[in-house]
């Protein structure tokens, strides 16, 4: 990230997007992001701070009390709808967008900007189905109901790995609950937020109920500090949850927090191996592991483990690196510098913990691409359940294969670590699949397949991979809070002070 005033970079320039308006940051700063692919300057945006935020916090609290609020939650529905058709018909754009940014394949990011749609319409149909009950009372007379209401204003703050899937993940369910939102995309992706908040509007979305401020650490953490924002929505680094829970904390403001893993895939002796084996590579090295629920530990029962290493080893040989907007690459780079920088110092750590390389390990030098943060598909083994590899994720191209023979034993080691995102768990024996899913301590077990994700499949993690969940009805939950009405319809008359038996 490059803070200047004057920038000098290729790719598009973007303003805050606040209230409907485009305006630059008041402090008139800039930054720029970099495109991994090449490692040249990409793209320039506003470097906000309090004030913009500031801004933005005035414009949603006018929208939450103003044109969004006299809507009727069947009209919120259908334009949440509309959104999303306007945003899968620019996929395209927005996919490639977000590809010379994050370096991801065109292809995972336009399927992405694609598939969200059916996110909107879920979260769009569910607008209008969110119900108060009436509530028995002892006593007859008391007419007692709850009415479920927005929150207010949400601030969301999103990494960079999916931009607009994770982004619109938050803000699909906490717009249809009625509130209005403040997002801070990710510094290494900023563009494509611009782009949505372009597209809301012109599918009708009044402004001031979507807006966009771009900035570094210190916008999110001005937005999480704000008092006119009820709740954070946040997914990104653990360490940068633990830090959003605590300040939002101190003022008693709500989070969701969507974190890290480090993610047990398991093969019994009874897999479907040839399965296994895709489910492994899918899970580790699509998206250059650059996915929260990266399958990054891979366990394999004794009776197969040669032969799973050895085709995994020979799969990983043949992925082919290269520049993600073309069709034919199957991995594209890290997406910043200190990623790559941590994918290295990762492996070489866990190797001075005595685990060994089986392959990869090292910077991938590319012709043409000669700065780009190309990092080789990576497998190590040889791992102490101690290992920081096995214990810290690392968000790269780095799986840990691992051996077990016991089923108790592979339960212990994939819960051994403080993370509890995800599982993978590989066997045709149903009753192992579903004791396993009861047995491993994740927010989401897949179970002879991996890494697929819906929009009404509650997801989110146990232990500290997060609080509360996205997608499923569970989403728009985290969203609205409940009052209780209660309405004596007698006309008794109740006198404190006579007491009545
Ligand atoms: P990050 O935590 O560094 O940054 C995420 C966002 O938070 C950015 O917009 C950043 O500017 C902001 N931010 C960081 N620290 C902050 C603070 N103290 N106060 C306010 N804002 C702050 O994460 P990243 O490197 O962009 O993303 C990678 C991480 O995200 C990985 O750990 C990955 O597992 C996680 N992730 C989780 C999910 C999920 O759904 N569970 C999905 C994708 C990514």
């Amino acid at each position: 990230m490059n803070r200047e005033t004057t920038v000098s970079a290729e790719g598009p320039s973007y303003d805050n997007h606040i209230g409907g308006r485009t305006v630059p940051a008041r402090s008139g700063r800039r930054f720029t992001a970099t495109n991994p692919t090449t490692g040249r300057a990409w793209g320039s945006f506003a470097d906000s701070g309090a004030a913009d935020i500031d801004d933005a916090v005035q414009a949603a609290t006018d929208a939450l009390n103003g044109a969004w609020s006299a809507l009727s939650a069947s009209r919120r529905g259908r334009l949440l709808m509309a959104w999303g058709e306007a945003i899968a018909a620019e996929a395209e754009t927005i996919a490639r967008l977000e590809t010379q940014q994050n370096g991801k394949l065109l292809a995972e990011m336009r399927a992405q900007a694609t598939v969200i749609r059916d996110w909107l319409y879920y979260f769009g149909g569910l607008a209008d189905k969110i119900e108060g009950r009436v509530i028995p009372l002892e006593r007859k007379s008391v007419l007692n109901y709850t009415l479920r209401e927005p929150l207010g204003v949400v601030g969301v703050i999103v990494p960079w790995n999916s931009p607009t899937f994770l982004t619109l993940m938050s803000v699909a369910p906490a717009l249809a609950a009625g509130n209005t939102v403040v997002v801070k995309p990710s510094e290494v992706t900023s563009a494509s937020a611009f782009e949505l908040a372009r597209l809301a509007e012109a599918a009708g979305i009044p402004p001031g109920v979507f807006n966009v401020v771009s900035g570094l650490r210190e916008a999110g953490e001005a937005l999480v500090d704000h008092p006119g924002v009820a709740k954070i929505a946040f997914t990104g680094s653990e360490g940068g949850g633990r830090a959003i829970a605590a300040r939002a904390g101190s003022r008693l403001a709500s989070v969701t927090l969507e974190l890290g893993g480090k993610s047990p895939n398991i093969v019994f002796a009874d897999a479907p191996v040839e399965n296994a084996v895709a489910g492994l590579l899918a899970g580790i090295f699509a998206a250059a592991g650059q996915t929260c629920v990266a399958g990054s530990r891979a366990y394999v029962h004794a009776s197969l483990y040669d032969e799973v290493l050895d085709r995994l080893h020979r799969r990983a040989r043949e992925i082919r690196l290269g520049d993600p907007l073309q069709p034919g690459t199957q991995m594209g780079p890290a997406a910043t510098q200190a990623q790559l920088q941590k994918n290295l110092s990762m492996v070489q750590r866990a190797v001075d913990e005595g685990a060994s390389v089986l392959y990869g390990g090292k910077r991938a030098e590319l012709p043409g691409f000669e700065q780009g943060f190309f990092f080789e598909p990576t497998i190590v083994h040889g791992l102490a359940g101690d290992n920081s590899l096995i214990q810290e994720e690392v968000f790269g191209p780095v799986l840990a294969v691992s051996r077990f023979t016991e089923d108790d034993e592979v339960v212990a080691q994939a819960n051994s670590t403080r993370f509890g995102l995800a599982a993978g768990v590989w066997t045709k024996d149903l009753r192992r699949a579903h004791t396993m899913a009861r047995r491993l301590q994740a927010g989401t077990v897949w179970i002879n397949t991996y890494r697929a994700m819906a929009f009404n499949s509650p997801f989110g993690g146990y232990k500290d991979s997060g609080i509360g969940r996205v997608n499923g009805m569970e989403a728009i939950e985290q969203f609205l809070q409940t009052k209780s009405v209660w309405c004596e319809l007698s006309e008794e008359i109740q006198d404190p002070f006579v007491l009545k038996v």
